[in-house]
């Protein structure tokens, strides 16, 4: 069994953010040789996400009214975890709502992917170096 690691970079310019990294990491895929397996994209950091859904602007702002309805940014008193002195409870909320990673086939050296799924990096608490992990396994 083969196995490849390697790890993105993220600093965004707004606080929270959705990238594509869609062909970044069919890149990966294509660079560790594995033609079938399965590989794992999870974000390394408490207060961002992977998560796959449809690359959609207006879907992507409904996102983001949901969250923030859910778990909004002020009044950042309202949080215990901002008593530590933090400004980033909501983030570890919204880094929970839409999760920490997702695993994606690779069948004949290609991201097995539903017709509109896209894998994307969410940031929830961004202007500042942040990873994500890629690994993959297989044959
Ligand atoms: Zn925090």
């Amino acid at each position: 069994m083969k196995s490849y690691t390697e790890y993105l970079w993220f600093c965004t310019e707004k606080r929270i953010e959705f990238i594509n990294i869609t062909e970044k990491v069919e890149e990966v895929v294509k660079k560790s040789g594995v033609k079938e397996g399965l590989c794992l994209v999870n974000a390394m950091h408490i207060t961002s996400s992977v998560f796959i859904n449809d690359d959609e602007e207006g879907l992507h702002s409904d996102f983001l009214d949901f969250l923030e309805k859910l778990a909004p940014h002020q009044p950042i008193s309202k949080y215990r975890h901002n008593l530590t002195g933090e400004t980033n409870a909501d983030a570890h909320l919204k880094r929970t709502i839409m999760g920490r990673e997702v695993v994606v086939a690779i069948t004949n050296g290609k991201l097995d992917l539903g017709p509109w799924e896209q894998i994307f990096y969410g940031e929830f608490d961004g202007q500042r170096r942040k990873r994500v992990l890629i690994k993959i396994i297989g044959e």
